[in-house]
């Protein structure tokens, strides 16, 4: 197991650990995201492109109004 400062009192503790075993501070567990993260950036992105498409076409209909 490994060790790490804990960010209250500083001292060593357990990356297990919940929570502090000497202040009681209770540690994040870091979860898995990368996953998430890599969905939501593909949907963010096709969407992204999405509406550049209708931005596209928007301003070529305005163009060819004015023309
Ligand atoms: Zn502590």
């Amino acid at each position: 197991m490994a060790l790490r400062p804990c960010p209250e009192c500083d001292r060593s503790i357990s990356t297990a650990a919940a929570s502090c075993p000497h202040c009681g501070y209770p540690i994040k567990k870091e979860r898995p995201r990368t996953i998430i993260q890599e969905r939501s950036k593909d949907e963010s992105s096709v969407s992204s492109t999405l509406i550049n498409i209708v931005l596209i076409l928007v301003i070529v209909v305005i163009v060819m109004s004015f023309c």
